[in-house]
């Protein structure tokens, strides 16, 4: 039965949570040729793997020994990363009352013991579905139209999220803010499609720069486009500063009416920091902007960089 799920790139990720292994075998054998299938005998183990995995649907049963499934709903209810993940219950508990309590938990379905593989399927196949469909229009909801790279929104959700990790684990958040040196003259001189093109090389050029899944390059706005470095300190971000402007530069787009080069430019101003209870990465922002800031003041097509607001260092421009 290949046609039962919506077409997806990647298998979608199921995970089922029953104490008794003889359940787990049957929804296993119902999903194991279309999903990537995950199995729980606890509900303590439910949680560790939805926190690892994040699958794309839980078949949950309620009645467990160690933590219960209206105690793991409660739980990955209450967490960002897995509030989203949809729970259908699987119980022989049919009472009116345990379905209310199942639902105002945040469940989406409710399934009764013993199941019936077509409707076990049928409800599986409606919440994936919608699922499935809620992810896709959030990617495209985070993406710039123009660029293609992150959006404004995208990089406002990352920098606070990457702020508190680095908080947690102790390690250096690093931005860099890049502004396309004399755009507006650009524009001018080109065109506004022209200047569109511009956008989409330095945007596409930028994003090169970057390897690890967890660097972001988003465009803050107009022709400003950031980079958010997690565990990356101060020397390691000015490395990627430095690489993205000869890059850009290397792209060799004319620009005659810029005062700086021939060609189409960038000033970046970069910023580190170890996150801390008393600070905000708004604070972090404010570093970067101030050193790019600088970095148009004092000539453009240049990186400056601090590791904090208090010690500005100025890296010579290249
Ligand atoms: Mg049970």
């Amino acid at each position: 039965m290949k046609t039962w799920l919506p077409h997806t790139q990647n298998r979608p990720k199921i995970l089922i949570v029953d104490d008794q292994l003889s359940n787990i075998r049957v929804l296993h054998e119902l999903f194991r040729e279309d999903c990537d299938v995950f199995m729980a005998t606890s509900g303590e183990q439910a949680i560790t793997i939805c926190q690892a995995q994040l699958p794309d649907l839980i078949l949950l049963d309620v009645v467990m020994d160690d933590v219960d499934g209206h105690e793991v709903c409660r739980r990955l209810k209450a967490a960002p990363a897995t509030q989203g993940i949809p729970i259908i219950f699987i119980t022989a508990k049919q009472q009116d009352i345990d379905v209310v309590l199942g639902l105002e938990l945040g469940a989406v379905d409710f399934i009764s013991k013993p199941i019936n593989p077509v409707i076990v399927k049928a409800r599986v196949r409606t919440h994936l579905t919608l699922k499935l469909q809620y992810d896709l229009l959030r990617s495209f909801a985070l993406v710039d139209g123009l660029t293609g790279v992150a959006n404004r929104r995208k990089f406002d959700e990352d920098i606070s999220a990457d702020w508190r990790k680095c908080l947690r684990e102790q390690k250096p958040l690093s931005l860099i803010l890049a502004d396309v040196d004399f755009f507006k003259r650009y524009n001018d001189r080109y065109g506004h499609q022209a200047g569109d093109v511009c956008l989409k090389s330095v945007a596409q050029t930028l994003s090169e720069t970057v390897r690890r899944p967890y660097d972001l390059v988003a465009r803050y706005g107009g022709e400003e486009f950031a980079c958010v470095l997690p565990k990356t300190d101060y020397f390691g971000a000015v490395e990627i500063a430095e690489r993205m402007q000869k890059k850009v530069r290397a792209l060799g787009i004319e620009h005659s009416t810029s005062d700086v080069n021939s060609v189409v430019t960038i000033s970046l101003g970069v910023a580190t920091m170890t996150p801390t209870g008393d600070l905000e990465f708004k604070e972090l922002i404010d570093a970067a902007d101030q050193q790019l800031y600088r970095a148009k003041k004092t000539g453009r097509a240049r990186v400056c960089a601090s590791v904090t607001p208090e010690m500005p260092l100025s890296v010579p421009r290249c």
